[in-house]
């Protein structure tokens, strides 16, 4: 059980629209609170999209996932899972980025992370594009590889991009890897469609032993069947979740960079996550909401949405 300092704001005492946005009205607990050391699960923004090459905009990310996850009440509606009280759970700030410097902000980002892990803090991120979940595996990934269930409508497989340019929101997991913080054969990616330049990331998937699982058979198979096979190639090892918001059909969420239609509808966005039931996650992240694209706000309300059903797979593996 936790104490009251790691509860979130009820919205008994002060209605949900009023106060300081953190993450599910959570305390804030910055890297250099004393408090640190009791906490659980970090949620942490990660305001940084200098990987993308198209639309950009999650930089604006986890502020707005801030605001929209003050919406999360106490309890999962499905599960039951009261998250806040299986777990301390806190907000840690977001990771400072430096804007201009690509290499730069990387090397903030995994000192960052080297720090919550060396607290025995799972973290839970909102990007963000997709290039930050990089520096975060290489931090919880240091010293052996990990599982990945990945969420996406693209692999983010790529080699490179503009003839050489190795970092980019299309090629974090080839370059995680290369350099071994991934096990590819406890690998499996779900949801990838679109049009491509090529097959050469899907070549590269074949070639190493990741699973994909294109959204045609994603349609095929129903978010049971497919969810029993990312378990079973997940197995019982430490395991990392990363979920890009362009998984889910741009109808529900349209304010991400690259969008790709005949995706998943927000029920089945939460299904999925409903199914790591006994995955042992030692991280996650929700990337590529972006808020310029997301007029409505719908985007980031699902993404919170979806920050919460994680955060309580989280609490269910504790
Ligand atoms: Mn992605
Ligand atoms: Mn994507």
């Amino acid at each position: 059980m936790t104490d009251d300092f790691f509860r979130p704001v009820s919205g008994f005492d002060l209605p949900r629209y009023a106060g300081v946005p953190t993450f599910m009205r959570l305390p804030h607990v910055g890297l250099d609170d004393p408090r640190l050391a009791q906490v659980q699960v970090g949620l942490i923004g990660a305001p940084w999209d200098g990987g993308t090459t198209n639309r950009p905009g999650p930089r604006h990310g986890p502020r707005q996932l801030r605001d929209a996850s003050t919406m999360m009440r106490a309890q999962n509606g499905v599960t039951g899972v009261r998250p806040f009280e299986a777990l301390r759970c806190a907000d840690l700030g977001d990771v400072p980025p430096n804007p201009a410097d690509l290499m730069d902000t990387m090397a903030r980002m995994e000192a960052f992370y080297t720090r919550v892990r060396a607290a025995g803090i799972r973290p839970l991120t909102a990007g963000g594009d997709h290039l930050c979940s990089l520096p975060i595996l290489r931090a919880l990934a240091k010293d052996r590889p990990l599982g990945m269930i990945h969420f996406d409508s693209h692999t983010d497989l790529f080699h490179s991009y503009f003839g050489g340019t190795m970092y980019t929101h299309g090629t974090p997991f080839r370059r995680a890897v290369e350099e071994g913080l991934l096990d590819p054969h406890r690998v499996c990616m779900i949801g990838i469609r679109g049009t491509t330049y090529d097959s050469e990331d899907r070549d590269f998937a074949r070639a190493v032993g990741i699973r994909v699982i294109p959204i045609e058979e994603f349609h095929a198979r129903g978010v049971a069947d497919v969810m029993a096979e990312a378990r079973s190639v997940a197995g019982s090892g430490e395991t990392y979740i990363s979920y890009d918001i362009d998984f889910v059909d741009p109808a529900y969420a349209p304010g991400t960079g690259t969008p790709e239609v005949g995706g998943p509808n927000s029920w089945q966005a939460l299904q999925v996550v409903q199914g790591l039931d006994g995955v042992r996650i030692v991280g996650a992240d929700l990337v590529e909401v972006s808020p310029p694209f997301d007029p409505s706000g719908a985007t980031a309300y699902l993404g919170a949405t979806i920050l919460f059903e994680l955060l309580c797979m989280m609490a269910a593996a504790a």
